[in-house]
């Protein structure tokens, strides 16, 4: 299945980029993914899940995790801090922490819950008016912040734009995360994973290239 070919590229840009096998963790984007083609990836073995809406991650994940044993799901889409709450009950990892006010709501429910979400903070690489993320300028403003608030932050995280050669934004990702002490970078989807991880990826989320193309009627 399409699932054991990405794990043999994965294997193989990490060799080619000298890195230690296994250093790059796959993200499986199952967002708007039929259940059957979702659980073919969960019987295969996969157990690391990518979504974009609170929504639609409640309705599928608590009976998955009933019948998986150690999913981990993590949310990579934009997060309302309304739904803050329901984000730290559902997700072991958010990758889209980008503002203030959602840091304090996090802050606030991880303290709460006692959860230790994984946190990545997006970064709007591209400056990009309709997207989402932090810029560059701003990063180690607001992540001091965050460390104010008591939010431990593994990474960053960012999507490029889309008519854009990527290779200068995962640069830019892997600078900032170096010079603001951050190991993690969440970067490198189903068209460019292998670059992101020549550029240094720890987290690549390929959504299309394992589960096909996403309907979304
Ligand atoms: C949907 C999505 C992906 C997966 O995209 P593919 O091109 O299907 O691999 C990765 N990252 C984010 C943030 C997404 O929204």
């Amino acid at each position: 299945m399409e699932l054991e070919d990405i794990r043999r590229r994965i294997a193989a840009a990490e060799q080619a980029a000298g890195r230690t096998a296994g250093s790059v963790t796959l993200i499986a984007v199952s967002k708007v993914q039929p259940a059957e083609r979702v659980e073919a990836v969960l019987n295969a073995g996969q157990r690391i899940f990518g979504e974009n809406y609170v929504q639609e991650a409640q309705g599928k994940w608590p009976g998955w995790r009933n019948r998986f044993d150690g999913v981990s799901v993590h949310m990579i889409g934009p997060l309302q801090s309304n739904k803050a709450k329901a984000a730290v009950q559902l997700f072991d990892a958010i990758h889209t922490l980008d503002r203030i006010s959602l840091a304090r709501k996090l802050a606030a429910q991880i303290a709460e819950q006692g959860k230790k979400p994984e946190l990545f903070i997006q970064v709007n690489t591209g400056e990009e008016p309709q997207k989402a993320g932090v810029l560059a300028d701003d990063l180690p403003g607001f992540l001091a912040s965050c460390r104010e608030l008591g939010l431990s932050v593994q990474g960053l995280m960012c999507i490029p734009p889309e008519s854009e050669d990527p290779v200068p934004h995962f640069r830019m990702l892997r600078r900032l995360a170096r010079d603001n002490g951050l190991a993690g970078l969440s970067m490198g989807m189903s068209a460019d994973f292998e670059t992101a991880i020549a550029e240094g990826a720890t987290h690549v989320r390929v959504g299309s290239a394992i589960f096909g193309a996403r309907n979304y009627s």
